[in-house]
Order: structure tokens, then C-alpha cells, then sequence
């Protein structure tokens, strides 16, 4: 059972450990995710033919992470949508969940949710937007949020259960820890 839906540490249990095609390298009984990230330079044809490839490995659980980040990006934008426009066609075609790293960029988010009409969830990872643009994204049945360490309170608790996960990415916190940090935030103040 899935509890840290997305992390970078390769020895987590019940997690889905982030790889990029270059470094999968997996581990028996563990689960990934696969995917080229915005920051990366390692965005080759032969990365992306091996994405591909890896798409239908039995332990890849997700695609990603991918994404747009309008801060800190080795690409320009139009090449970081065509790149997460591929990722988004593909965990279609697996029917597999879409991991998304996105920074500044969530209204280009919802133009890619009004474009492409996924039906497979879009889990926009390390959450830390407000509440307004967590209802902005909600309004697409697909998407879910997951948060992390660092996120904003009430956005969180505008966030549905059903649609609400949890991260460590690379916090040095245990998901443990960090579903304490998300409980006590849900609670409300005692009078
Ligand atoms: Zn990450």
C-alpha cells in the first residue's frame, strides 16, 4: 500500500521512488515513477525512446515527474509543454497516473487539463500553492494534490480527502512525520 507518493530516496518502502530513464535502477518490491524532469539535461532521443520503454517495466506504478517550472529550468517553455505534453500522451496510453512538478506555472497547467481532457489523475506534486489555485485545479476531476513538508494550510484543507496525498520528495522528514504536519494542520483550533 502506497503511503509516499513521491520521493526521491531510492530505499523508501511503500513509496514511488522518482527515476529518470537514465538512473532506473529498481529495487525488488519497490515501485516507481519514471519521467524526465524540467531541470534535467539528460533529455535525449535516446532518454526519451528509454522512457518509453520503461513505461511498461511491471514497477513503474506512474509517469513523471515532468513538468513546467517558470523559475528554475534548463529549457524554454515551449520545449518543457512539448515535454510534458509527451508525458501526459503516454501515461494515457499506460493508463498510468501523471506526476507533475509545477512551479509559477499552474494556469498553464489548467490550459494543458482544458486541452488534453485526461482520464487518467494528474497528481501535481509538492503542492504549495493557496487555496485559490487549489480550487482552480480541483475543478478537473483528474487532478490530485500532494504535499509535502512545506505547503500552504489552507490549501490543504480545501483539498477533499479523496483527492488529498502525500509526499516526502526529498525532505529529510519520514511520511510518518509528514502526516502528523498535514493532521495537525487539519485540525481545527481548539477554541
Ligand atoms: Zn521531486
Amino acid at each position: 500500500m502506497i503511503s509516499d507518493f513521491h520521493t526521491h530516496n531510492p530505499n523508501a518502502d511503500n513509496a514511488i521512488i522518482n527515476a529518470e530513464p537514465h538512473n532506473f535502477a529498481p529495487l525488488p518490491g519497490k515501485f516507481y515513477s519514471v519521467g524526465i524532469h524540467p531541470w534535467s539535461n539528460q533529455c535525449t532521443l535516446a532518454d526519451v525512446k528509454r522512457l518509453v520503454a520503461l513505461s511498461s517495466h511491471p514497477q513503474v506504478v506512474a509517469i513523471g515527474e515532468a513538468g513546467i517550472d517558470l523559475a528554475k529550468s534548463a529549457l524554454p517553455l515551449d520545449e518543457q509543454r512539448r515535454l510534458l505534453i509527451f508525458h501526459a500522451l503516454l501515461a494515457e496510453r499506460r493508463k498510468l497516473p501523471l506526476i507533475i512538478h509545477c512551479v509559477r506555472a499552474s494556469h498553464i497547467i489548467a490550459e494543458l487539463l482544458k486541452e488534453l481532457k485526461p482520464s487518467v489523475p494528474w497528481i501535481i506534486h509538492g503542492f504549495r500553492y493557496n487555496a485559490a489555485v487549489a480550487a482552480s485545479l480541483l475543478r478537473f476531476p483528474c487532478v490530485k494534490l500532494s504535499f509535502g513538508e512545506h505547503f500552504n494550510p489552507e490549501a490543504l484543507r480545501a483539498t477533499p480527502a479523496h483527492r488529498r496525498l502525500a509526499e516526502t520528495d526529498c525532505s529529510l522528514l519520514s511520511i510518518a512525520e509528514i502526516l502528523t504536519l498535514h493532521a495537525c494542520a487539519l485540525t481545527p483550533p481548539h477554541p
